[in-house]
């Protein structure tokens, strides 16, 4: 039998299993800072585990939501690393303080349903009369 090449997901896992347990009780840590020293944890998950685990107004960023930030907001000919700075400026600002892994939700099925990475329909969005990407016609 092949292996799928997760393994290595597996022993991190477990190393940020001990370390819940030997550094903090066995309860998951509650802040961002916390959770990105335990293995396998990147921002994106910590952000999730917030949000979902804690209801902290915590935004995630997926390629889904970067692209509805920047077209929404016009963010466009920058580096890709100060963009990504931006977008996760942008993220926090608009994150709800309550109920955000809902928002978080709604945003990666919104980009996943309606503004789509090819053929985003304008027409049917309710964000299109305040969306840069609409206003500079961009649109079809
Ligand atoms: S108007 Fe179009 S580009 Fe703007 S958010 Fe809606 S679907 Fe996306």
């Amino acid at each position: 039998m092949q292996s799928l090449g997760l393994l290595f997901r597996a022993a991190r896992i477990l190393d940020a299993a001990r370390t819940v347990v030997n550094d903090y009780d066995g309860r998951v840590p509650n802040t961002e800072t916390e959770l990105l020293s335990l293995a396998g944890i990147g921002k994106y998950s910590a952000r999730s585990i917030l949000a979902n685990a804690f209801g902290k107004p915590a935004a995630v960023l997926d390629t889904n939501v970067a692209r509805i930030f920047e077209r929404f907001f016009g963010v466009e000919g920058e580096r890709v690393k100060s963009r990504c700075k931006r977008l996760w400026g942008l993220a926090d600002r608009v994150v709800p303080k309550r109920n955000a892994s809902r928002w978080n939700l709604t945003l990666l099925d919104f980009g996943a349903l309606v503004c789509t990475a090819s053929r985003p329909k304008c027409d049917r969005c309710p964000l299109r009369k305040r969306c840069c990407f609409v206003t500079s016609d961009n649109a079809d």
